[in-house]
């Protein structure tokens, strides 16, 4: 399968550097085409303008959150419509950061999977485990809680992406071991099955202290169709190598 390459810049970018960054992932992309998909997502502030900075690359622009509905009387909020809208393909939903800072549960983000859904973006559906958690022997239990309750049941595997982001290795420098990520990663697929046509499709992502050393070796790991990249993606030349590595 194709592998998808997302950055998640998080609340990081004022106008010039996030236009800087763009600016050369789209100079790079032009001069070496790359056999996987590459995603940015970029604060809301500079969707368009980073929308603009690499149209007619292959680059692609993405959210990190949406509301449950299209429109209304919620300030603060960006629906999946907007996002749509503003030239967006994908949205991260259900970031631990976001179940953290915020407090979302499953049925919240399950909601706004199927907003996503309806406004024709491909949602990208972090899970994962706390270290606690893991010590206890909890991590395929958490994912699959976490599966079945934030994943709406229509959907098609085109509409949905997962990313296995274990908490604890989310900008700590931590992954976990090989076998570790390839055992949650065979049960996510198996559990996919029986929830849409065709598991099979549907990418598996891996996030959690990617970077250009360890990119390689877990990008080979078995059912892992890509990466979700926090701070590596900040930097043009560092998400540039993962980007590589995954093609
Ligand atoms: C993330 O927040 O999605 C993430 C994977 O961050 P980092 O790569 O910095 O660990």
């Amino acid at each position: 399968m194709r592998k998808l390459i997302a950055g998640n810049w998080k609340m990081n970018g004022l106008r010039a550097d996030g236009l800087a960054l763009a600016r050369e992932l789209a100079r790079r992309a032009a001069a070496t085409p790359l056999a996987c998909d590459l995603l940015l997502c970029p604060p809301a502030t500079l969707l368009a303008a980073v929308r603009d900075a690499v149209a007619g690359s292959p680059l692609q622009l993405g959210g990190q959150d949406c509301h449950t509905r299209q429109h209304g009387a919620h300030t603060g909020d960006v629906s999946a419509a907007m996002l749509r809208d503003a030239g967006c393909s994908h949205v991260i939903l259900g970031h631990s950061e976001r179940r953290i800072d915020h407090h979302e549960t499953d049925a919240l983000i399950r909601a706004k999977l199927a907003a996503a859904r309806d406004a024709g973006l491909v949602a990208i559906l972090c899970v994962g485990e706390t270290a606690q958690e893991r010590d206890a022997g909890r991590a395929l239990d958490i994912v699959s809680r976490q599966l079945a309750g934030s994943l709406p049941d229509e959907m098609s595997a085109g509409a949905v992406a997962i990313a296995y982001e274990p908490v604890w290795a989310i900008g700590t420098g931590r992954t976990p071991k090989a076998a570790e990520i390839a055992q949650v990663h065979a049960h996510l697929r198996a559990e996919l099955k029986g929830r849409l046509a065709a598991p099979e499709a549907v990418r598996l992502l891996y996030g959690g202290s990617v970077k250009p050393g360890n990119a390689r070796e877990l990008l080979a790991i078995a059912n892992v169709d890509g990466a979700l990249v926090g701070g590596a993606s900040l930097v043009a030349a560092d998400f540039w190598a993962i980007a590589q590595t995954g093609s």
